[in-house]
């Protein structure tokens, strides 16, 4: 209010001052118009009495010397309230009708009086100036006359004080200086009135703003029709209208975010723009029991997970290129018992990142059942190893004792021989695999030669592919082509993609595998002329168990297993695999391709 009191002071005060100004501007005016018109009405009063003694004096034929001149103006002189002089050419006062005839000789000469010059040179001669004689301010009007008889030819003038006139023109401006001042303060005490009278109006306005700015968003204006700020207060209204909409919306919107928030299974942790956590959910509670006394603390603080403050650090750090992506890591919680997927998303708006949410998802009891399926995988393919090769090596003893023996014996024999060879490897795959996914990452990689592990796993594949007339081409350099893995686990992947090339390749087909060298990895490729893998089945081979000669008929040896070993063993060292068929610019064929790092 007294905020109200000032501005509106502050107005009036601008306002009064701009009509002092005004007033002032016309107080000026008027002055220099009535000095103006005073000054000039006095000067043609003179000059019109100067003509009038002019005239008279011409008609009178008795003036004709000095003294009936001075006689003559003493009478007038003394009639009228001016002074009437005669200036002889040459400038000597002739006759004066306020100095005795006897005084005229003591006078000053006339002669550069500037009326008197004026006259000799102009009809009139008009000046205004101290009279030192009379001892006041005086209008001189003067004319050059050439009078009859012994009078010498010169100058009539006449002196009428400007102190009447100066009366008048005082009276005049005085009377309008305190019209003016008078109008100045009705106006001024007007403008204050009427501002006084819109006070309570904005008063009441203002209350009402404020009172929508707290939140009170059923205030309401209520003015007359015609009431100078009607339609102002309609607007108000109808912007207190929208806020209360738009609040309700918003406020329905955040209770359903909140019950999602607060219901859902997943753990959130919302962190600001500085990292510290400013919210939690109730799962997150469940997770970390005292996770809200974290609250304005670091992650690191509420979870212990030095891994978890990492992660969080560098998704809310500017130079991270993660944009809405979350970020993934897994953590484990509570000394190893529980395992987190995590991710971590950046909020963020125009001006930046404002902070990020942290999801938890446990996953411990989905990766405690997969460690049941690999224990359980392992220890059968461990228990049925044993038995198996004692049948293997039991059939192969019997075979070669029955090879030249009774027909049927030594078919069953080799039947036998056959199945339990596939269940061995099967086992062996089996068994391979449940060791792939106990150790993830990058166990015994060192930098090997690419050429060596290819000679090596060729050698493996060379009694199938000499079986089959199949050549192998590469061109990989015999100098070494190095890359970061397992020795035995890159001659593993290559044996598995040669053995499935040679056993799909026709008869007396090539083999070719190649590679593509960047600064960061190699890619390589295995390719063969086989049938080909028919789309819908690409993205699927790498599945364990998984064959399309379920749809086109079995192969010798195939298990299913070879490719997703080999997934995982690319996979646990940070590469990729994939195939694509057919051959570019061909119906069939297959190249399989796999990445390593340097
Ligand atoms: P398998 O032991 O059966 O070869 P893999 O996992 O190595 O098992 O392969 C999965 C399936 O992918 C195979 O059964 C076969 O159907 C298909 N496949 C793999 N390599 C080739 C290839 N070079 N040409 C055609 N089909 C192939």
């Amino acid at each position: 209010m007294d905020n109200l009191f000032n501005s509106k002071m502050k107005l009036l005060g601008f306002f009064w001052s701009f009509l002092l100004a005004v007033l002032l501007l016309v107080c000026w005016f008027y002055y220099r118009n009535l000095k103006q018109e005073i000054s000039a009405e006095a000067h043609k009063n003179a000059i019109q009495n100067l003509e009038l003694i002019h005239g008279m004096l011409q008609r009178d034929a008795d003036i004709n010397d000095q003294q009936a001149l001075q006689r003559y103006l003493r009478r007038i002189g003394s009639r009228m309230s001016f002074r009437i002089t005669y200036v002889a050419r040459g400038g000597m006062v002739i006759a004066d009708s306020q100095v005795p005839l006897s005084s005229l000789a003591s006078l000053d000469n006339h002669a550069v009086r500037p009326e008197i010059v004026a006259a000799q040179e102009q009809e009139v001669g008009l000046s205004t100036r101290y009279s030192r004689t009379s001892q006041q301010e005086l209008i001189y009007v003067a004319k050059a006359i050439q009078p009859s008889g012994g009078i010498p030819p010169g100058v009539l003038r006449l002196a009428v004080p400007w102190s009447d006139f100066r009366a008048r023109f005082d009276r005049y401006s005085r009377t309008f200086v305190w019209v003016m001042l008078l109008a100045f303060a009705i106006i001024a005490l007007l403008s204050y009135l009427l501002t006084r009278q819109l006070d309570k109006p904005v008063n009441t306005m203002i209350a009402a703003m404020n009172a929508i700015g707290e939140g009170n968003y059923g205030q309401r204006l209520h003015f007359q029709p015609g009431h100078e700020f009607y339609s102002l207060a309609g607007s108000i209204n109808a912007m207190a209208d929208m806020i209360s909409r738009q609040i309700h919306t918003i406020t329905g919107q955040k209770q359903q975010l909140e019950a999602v928030f607060h219901g859902m299974k997943e753990g959130v942790m919302v962190l600001d723009a500085q990292g510290k956590l400013s919210g939690v959910n109730r799962a997150m509670a469940e997770i970390i029991p005292n996770v809200s006394q974290s609250i304005g603390r670091r992650p690191l603080e509420a979870t212990m997970s030095l891994e978890l403050q990492r992660a969080c650090d560098y998704v809310l750090s500017p130079s991270s290129d993660l944009d809405s992506y979350p970020y993934m890591l897994q953590i484990t919680l509570h000394a190893g018992e529980n395992i987190y997927d995590v991710n971590i998303v950046r909020l963020q708006d125009p001006q930046g990142g404002i902070g990020a949410i942290v999801v938890f998802h446990d996953i411990s009891e989905l990766k405690r059942l997969e460690k049941v399926r690999q224990d359980f995988v392992a220890n059968v393919s461990h228990e049925l190893r044993t038995p198996l090769t004692s049948i293997k090596g039991y059939a192969e003893t019997l075979l070669a004792e029955h090879e030249q023996g009774p027909q049927p014996l030594a078919s069953f024999l080799s039947v036998i021989l056959k199945n339990t060879n596939h269940m061995v490897k099967m086992v062996d795959d089996l068994l391979q695999l449940a060791r792939l996914e106990a150790r993830s990452h990058l166990e015994g990689a060192a930098a090997v030669n690419a050429a060596e592990a290819l000679a090596a796993a060729w050698k493996a594949c060379e009694p199938l592919a000499q079986s089959k007339q199949v050549r192998l081409t590469h061109s990989l350099p015999a100098e070494g082509l190095q890359v970061t893995v397992d020795f035995d686990q890159l001659v593993q992947v290559f044996r598995n993609l040669l053995e499935n090339a040679v056993r799909y390749s026709p008869t007396g087909e090539i083999i070719e595998v190649g590679y593509t060298d960047d600064p960061k990895k190699v890619t390589f490729s295995v390719r063969d002329d086989g049938p080909g893998i028919p789309g819908q089945h690409q993205h699927r081979v790498f599945e364990r168990f998984y064959r399309v000669e379920k749809h086109r008929g079995a192969q010798p040896g195939s298990t299913g297993l070879g490719l997703s070993i080999c997934r995982h063993i690319i996979q646990n060292n940070g590469g990729r695999i994939w195939v694509k068929s057919p051959v570019d610019f061909q119906e069939n064929g297959t190249i399989f391709y796999f990445t390593l790092f340097h």
